[in-house]
């Protein structure tokens, strides 16, 4: 009988969406309707616009074993972005892995401060700006596609993670303006003394001890050194602190993203190693203070 105690195929698409949304919903899974709705663009390879279009036609034959293999992985918790390869950030559709973190909609304000201050910084340059920790790209791909006269370069750990950006930079026509370099934090561009402009990242800054809590969705599914930042969860600012003395010069704009709770303690840090003419700190949109900006306005 299967979980899904779907014996039949479903007559049209509409029946087929009604039938996935209160399935995933007795599995417990939350926002089953958006979910069976995403499932099912990703099934018919459609966008929602296309979905609406076929609601009324026949469900296609010979898709039911795919459609119910989707619905189970869901139904087992899986986060829909991996079962679908792809998750929108910035109003650009990304390519999700289990390599790389899903990219938030928080991390958007912080592409968002980085390129109205960088603009403000360098309104005819075309500033060298690093995304480290760069994982899906988001960050560095909807940067650069916003700000066609910057240059960026995107570090990561994993060699994995970046095989997934300098995708995501192709598909979005960016791949010429972004350079990929493998290695630690600020580490790649220290070793070749690359003079940075503006330093962004949205590091893992879980601590160690919160993982258990963290929801089930993300735990089972997310890479862990994607999320988990030491002990503290502080350990990559602290390094990130440690490491940007050590570039040529200091960059004249930081952004971080950081964990509830982390925004005081990180801009201390920033504070510590530099002269600023601003730091500040932006809370998201439930209210959490979320990113660290720190602004030096002369070179
Ligand atoms: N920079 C990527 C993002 O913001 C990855 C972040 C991470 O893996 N910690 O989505």
């Amino acid at each position: 009988n299967g979980l899904s105690g779907f014996g039949q195929r479903p007559a049209t698409i509409r029946e087929a969406f009604v039938k996935a949304s209160s399935f995933l919903q007795s599995c417990d899974i939350g926002e089953a309707a958006s979910n069976a709705e995403l499932l099912l663009q990703h099934l018919l390879g459609v966008d929602r616009t296309g979905l609406f279009f076929r609601w009324s036609e026949p469900f296609p034959a010979g898709k039911e074993e795919a459609w119910d293999e989707l619905l189970h992985r869901k139904a087992a918790g899986e986060p829909v972005q991996y079962i679908t390869g792809e998750q929108e950030f910035y109003g650009l559709p990304f390519e999700v892995t289990p390599a790389v973190l899903i990219p938030r909609p928080e991390t958007e304000l912080l592409v968002e401060a980085v390129v109205r201050v960088g603009r403000g910084l360098w309104p005819a340059g075309a500033p060298l700006v690093a995304d480290v920790g760069t994982g899906s790209g988001a960050i560095a791909v909807a940067a650069a596609a916003q700000c066609p006269s910057w240059q960026l370069l995107s570090s990561d750990i994993s060699a994995a993670a970046l095989a997934v950006a300098r995708r995501n930079a192709a598909r979005h026509g960016v791949a010429a303006r972004i350079g990929f370099v493998e290695g630690d934090l600020l580490l790649p561009f220290i070793e070749r003394q690359v003079a940075l402009h503006a330093v962004v990242s949205n590091p893992p800054y879980i601590a160690a001890d919160e993982l258990p809590a963290l929801q089930p969705e993300v735990r089972l599914y997310e890479p862990v050194t994607a999320l988990v930042g030491g002990e503290s969860g502080l350990e990559p600012y602290r390094r990130l602190a440690e490491q940007l003395p050590q570039l040529p010069a200091m960059p004249q704009l930081v952004g971080f993203e950081v964990g509830a709770g982390q925004a005081r303690e990180v801009a201390a840090m920033l504070g510590r190693i530099a002269d600023w003419d601003e730091l500040t700190i932006i809370p998201d949109l439930a209210g959490i203070e979320r990113h660290v900006l720190a602004i030096r306005k002369t070179a």
